[in-house]
């Protein structure tokens, strides 16, 4: 399964005095078992184009075509989409509201019209996919937790709708630095122990670097850059170019390399940059 957009333009209040081009064609396509990041400033268009891979919004020109099917085609059911592509919003637990953590969950399953015991087998996996005990929170209150928990519960009522593809909109948006990682560690879960192609809006290079293994750098409306995060963090000018630098550890090993340090610049996280530094030591005695 794979989403591709094809020459993808959108235009918010077209033909209005606030008309805005908010993607301008846009071509790209996300594979089947990837795990992409999409980077850029707010009002690049990231949130438009993630909503337009599970027919939240419409082209205003352009194809976007999920599983071989042309999603903007005449006809296509929405919730057809959504069983393939799953999106988790930005501060998704705002959209919590049942009594139960197991009610909320159980909400998305049960507008599809599976049996009881589906629905609570389903309700029973999601919440061990995101590392939440079943018989421990079931019939706890969602506002009873913590902010990343209540974050991996709504994420859980996505995965609930088993997507194969499960977009989230800056996942560790507002939450504690051991939130962060916790929820990190659950995506990169989801993509290495279950199969699931991710793709993850965020605009922090550190967690980039740490878990994508593709990246696609957005600039007003365009995809401006687009590769692994090692050919994506070379590019440096034109990273700083739009405001968005590189993550912190690559000025620390280009500052050393400057001083005549001979360490290798393959390095994007804390654990690459140790490595290399100590790599370097050794050679260099
Ligand atoms: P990002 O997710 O990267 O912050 P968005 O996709 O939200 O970017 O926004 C892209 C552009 O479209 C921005 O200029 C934004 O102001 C505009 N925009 C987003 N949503 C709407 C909307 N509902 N109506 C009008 N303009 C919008």
């Amino acid at each position: 399964m794979s989403i591709k957009i094809e020459n993808l333009t959108h235009v918010y209040m077209p033909k209005s005095p606030f008309e805005k081009l908010a993607l301008d064609n846009v071509s790209l396509e996300i594979e089947d078992g990837d795990f992409v990041a999409l980077i850029g400033h707010t009002g690049s268009g990231k949130s438009t184009i993630i909503q337009h891979m599970n027919g939240l919004l419409k082209p205003s020109k352009g194809k976007i075509i999920v599983d071989g099917i042309d999603i903007t085609a005449k006809g296509v059911k929405l919730t057809d989409i959504r069983k393939k592509v799953g999106l988790v919003f930005q501060y998704a637990e705002y959209q919590l509201f049942e009594e139960t953590i197991e009610k909320d969950i159980a909400f998305g399953p049960k507008n599809l019209g599976l049996s009881d015991g589906e629905i609570s087998e389903r309700v029973k996996r999601s919440m061990e996919m995101v590392g939440l005990e079943y018989e421990v929170y079931k019939n706890k209150s969602p506002f009873e937790l913590s902010g990343g928990q209540k974050r991996r519960v709504a994420i859980a009522g996505v995965i609930a709708m088993e997507p194969k593809t499960l977009i989230l909109d800056e996942p560790t948006a507002g939450l504690d630095p051991k939130g962060r990682d916790d929820i990190l560690k659950q995506i990169q879960r989801l993509h290495k122990e279950y199969g699931m192609t991710i793709i993850l809006v965020s605009h922090s290079m550190e967690d980039v670097a740490k878990i994508a293994l593709k990246v696609m750098v957005m600039n007003h409306g365009k995809v401006v850059l687009k590769g692994t995060p090692k050919e994506v963090f070379k590019e440096v000018k034109t990273l700083e170019k739009i405001g968005l630098g590189v993550p912190q550890v690559t000025y620390l090993i280009q500052a050393l390399r400057a001083k005549g340090f001979k360490v290798s610049d393959n390095a994007y996280t804390i654990e690459q940059a140790r490595d290399e530094i100590l790599k370097s030591l050794v050679e260099n005695k």
